[in-house]
């Protein structure tokens, strides 16, 4: 398998590359899907589609959605832009 950069800022941190690989295993502790496309902003994680869309509904009044389809393993550089971006649009929503 290629090397991964795995985020330090990771949660939570799974032995392994479980959540840090894309197109790997779900982020998600008691889920072993493989497939995981969605990357959350929150936990810096990837999670599989069905567990992705879950936390966007449970988080849908808290914000931008939390977990954002994504086509590549996402450079660091990558997830920190992503990270921005999305406080902003968190501070946006919160200061009308
Ligand atoms: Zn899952």
């Amino acid at each position: 398998m290629d090397r991964i950069e795995m985020n330090p800022s990771r949660y939570p941190k799974h032995k392994g590359d479980k959540g840090q690989r894309f197109g790997g295993e779900c982020n998600r502790t008691r889920c072993t899907h493989p497939h995981a496309v969605m990357f959350n902003i929150g936990t810096f994680g990837y999670y599989c589609i069905p567990c992705g869309r879950d936390l966007n509904r449970a988080n849908s009044d808290l914000g931008p959605p939390l977990c954002t389809e994504v086509d590549h393993q996402l450079t660091l550089a990558e997830q920190k832009v992503m990270h921005d971006e999305d406080l902003k649009a968190r501070w946006a929503k919160s200061n009308p």
